[in-house]
C-alpha cells in the first residue's frame, strides 16, 4: 500500500521498528500534495517542502533516539487559527494576513515534544466562522469527493486535507461543529472534546466558552492517538481541566455488549435529509445487532440550541475581536486622519462580511437595553440544555445522532442566506453548548458524497465515544476509501 494511505497508527508503528525513514513518509505526501493540493486548495501556507527537509533531519536523529515518542517524524497539518511560533497565523482574515507570533500555542509545543512535522497552515472561515470555508478572505477550499462542493468549515482545510491524504491528521477546533460537521462532509473522523480537556492556550479566541482543539483524522485510532498527545491541564489556560487524562488508546478494541445508546429524537425530524436519516438508523441498528441497548431518548431544548449559540457565540467574538484595533499587530489602514477613524478604517477594511455581522450581532444582544432579553435569555437555555445531557446520561452511556442534516453543499449555494449556513450545525451546536465531547465518523455514501454519524458523550467520557467509534469504524470499510480511488 502507499505511505499515504496509510494512518497515522500505521506510520508510527513503522517509524518506531524503523521499517521507514520519516523522509520516505514525507516524500509520499510531498508527491500526493503536488498531485492535489493546487485543485483542493486545503493550505493557506504550504509548508510541505520545508516538511520534506525536516523529515530528512530527523532520519538522523532517529538513529540517535533511544525512546521514539509516538509521533515522531510524522506530518500533521494545523488550522490556521491555532499559534505557530515565526510561522504565519492569519485566520484566513486580513486582518492577521502578515501576523506572524513570537510564540506557540500549548498544543503546539506538545506536538513538538513529540517530534512532528508541521505540513501547513489550514484553510478556514474567517476566525472560524462559518461552515463552508467560503468565508475565507483568501480562497475557497474544495470537498476533496466533488470539487464543485464545499468541504465544510470552519475547519474544512484541515478535513479536506486528510480526505483527500495529502496529509495523515490535521488539528481542528470546534465552537458550534467546526470540526465534526467537515469531517462529516469530507468522509473522516473529526473529535471535538469535553471544554477544558484540551488547552486553548494560543487558540485564537472566536467564543472562549465554547472553543476546543481536537484531532482531524483517517482512523479513530488515529484520534486516540493525538488526544493522549494534546491533552491535559495547562496552567496557562485557566479553564483547562485538571482531569486526569486516561492513555485513549486503551478503549480501541474493547467490545460494546450491553453498552446503552440513546437515540434522541429531537435529532431525527423534518430537515433531515431522508436517505441521511436511513444511512444513520442503519449504522445504529449494526451496533444493537452487535450487543448494543439502543434506547429512544428526548432533548426537547435542542430546539432552541442553534438560536442560543447564535446569541452567546456572537457576543464573545464582538468582546475577543475588539482586541483588532490596528495599534498592537495585525492590519493598520494606511490612510486616516485621527485615532477613531483609523479604528474603523482597520476594522472595516480587516474583516469580513460575516466577522462584521457576528460584532453587530453580539454588541447588540450584550448592548444594556437588550442584554436581559437576548444574552441572559440564551444563556438560561444553555443551563436547559445541558441539564437535560445530564438526565439523559442517567440512562445511556452515549448518544447517536447524524452529524448533519445533509451532505456537502455546492459552492456559492448558501452564501447568500446566513440562515440556511446557520443551520448546517443543527446537530452539533447542542454539544458544544454543553461542554461535552463528539465526535463524527464516516457511516456512509450519499449520491457519492460522506454521511457522518455523531456519537456524543459524558464530560470527560472521550474513552467510550472512541470505543464505541472505531468498533462501529472496524465493522465497514469506509476509512479505506480515499476519493478518486
Ligand atoms: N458554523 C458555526 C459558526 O459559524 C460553528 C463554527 C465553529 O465551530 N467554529 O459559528
Amino acid at each position: 500500500m502507499s505511505l499515504w494511505k496509510k494512518s497515522l497508527t500505521e506510520l508510527s508503528s513503522a517509524v518506531k521498528n524503523k521499517e521507514v525513514k520519516p523522509s520516505e513518509i514525507l516524500e509520499a505526501f510531498l508527491e500526493r500534495t503536488q498531485k492535489v493540493e493546487p485543485e483542493i486548495k486545503s493550505y493557506v501556507t504550504n509548508l510541505i517542502d520545508k516538511a520534506y527537509e525536516e523529515a530528512k533531519k530527523k532520519d538522523d536523529k532517529l538513529l540517535k533516539l533511544e525512546e521514539i515518542p509516538d509521533l515522531f517524524g510524522l506530518p500533521i497539518a494545523i488550522k490556521d487559527n491555532i499559534i505557530t511560533k515565526e510561522i504565519r497565523t492569519t485566520c484566513s482574515s486580513r486582518i492577521l494576513e502578515n501576523f506572524v507570533p513570537p510564540y506557540n500555542a500549548t498544543v503546539i509545543e506538545k506536538l513538538n515534544k513529540q517530534g512532528y512535522i508541521i505540513t501547513g497552515k489550514t484553510n478556514l472561515d474567517e476566525f472560524a466562522m462559518g461552515s463552508s470555508t467560503e468565508n475565507s478572505a483568501f480562497f475557497t477550499t474544495r470537498n476533496p469527493w466533488d470539487y464543485e462542493r464545499v468541504p465544510g468549515g470552519s475547519s474544512g482545510g484541515s478535513a479536506a486535507a486528510v480526505g483527500a491524504g495529502i496529509v495523515p491528521a490535521a488539528l481542528g477546533s470546534d465552537t458550534g461543529g467546526s470540526i465534526r460537521q467537515p469531517a462529516a462532509f469530507c468522509g473522516v473522523v473529526g473529535l471535538k472534546p469535553t471544554y477544558g480537556r484540551v488547552s486553548r492556550y494560543g487558540l485564537v479566541a472566536f467564543a472562549s466558552s465554547l472553543d476546543q482543539i481536537g484531532p482531524i483524522t483517517r482512523t479513530v485510532e488515529d484520534a486516540a492517538l493525538l488526544m493522549n498527545v494534546i491533552s491535559g491541564w495547562d496552567r496557562r489556560d485557566s479553564t483547562s481541566s485538571k482531569q486526569e487524562v486516561p492513555d485513549f488508546t486503551s478503549y480501541i478494541g474493547k467490545d460494546i455488549k450491553g453498552l446503552k445508546i440513546g437515540v434522541p429524537k429531537e435529532f431525527f425530524i423534518e430537515g433531515l435529509d431522508p436517505e441521511i436519516k436511513n444511512i444513520v438508523e442503519n449504522a445504529i441498528k449494526q451496533l444493537e445487532k452487535e450487543g448494543a441497548v439502543i434506547e429512544e431518548v428526548s432533548l426537547p431544548t435542542t430546539k432552541y440550541a442553534i438560536e442560543a449559540y447564535y446569541i452567546i457565540a456572537p457576543s464573545e467574538a464582538s468582546s475577543n475581536l475588539a482586541r483588532y484595533d490596528g495599534v498592537r499587530y495585525g492590519y493598520r489602514t494606511s490612510d486616516y486622519k485621527d485615532l477613531e477613524e483609523m479604528y474603523s478604517k482597520t476594522r472595516d477594511e480587516g474583516f469580513g462580511a460575516e466577522v462584521k455581522r457576528r460584532i453587530m450581532l453580539g454588541t447588540y444582544s450584550l448592548s444594556s437595553g437588550y442584554y436581559d432579553a437576548y444574552y441572559l435569555k440564551a444563556q438560561k437555555v444553555r443551563t436547559l440544555i445541558y441539564q437535560e445531557f445530564m438526565d439523559v446520561f442517567q440512562k445511556v452511556d452515549i448518544l447517536a445522532t447524524p452529524t448533519t442534516p445533509d451532505i456537502a453543499f455546492k459552492i456559492g449555494e448558501k452564501t447568500s442566506d446566513p440562515i440556511q449556513m446557520y443551520l448546517s450545525d443543527i446537530f452539533t451546536v447542542s454539544v458544544n453548548m454543553a461542554g461535552i465531547p463528539g465526535i463524527s465518523i464516516p457511516c456512509g455514501f450519499k449520491d457519492g458524497l460522506p454521511v457522518g454519524l455523531q456519537l456524543i458523550g459524558k464530560p470527560f467520557d472521550e474513552g467510550t465515544l472512541l470505543q464505541v467509534a472505531h468498533y462501529y469504524e472496524r465493522l465497514n470499510d469506509f476509512y479505506k476509501r480515499f476519493p478518486g480511488e
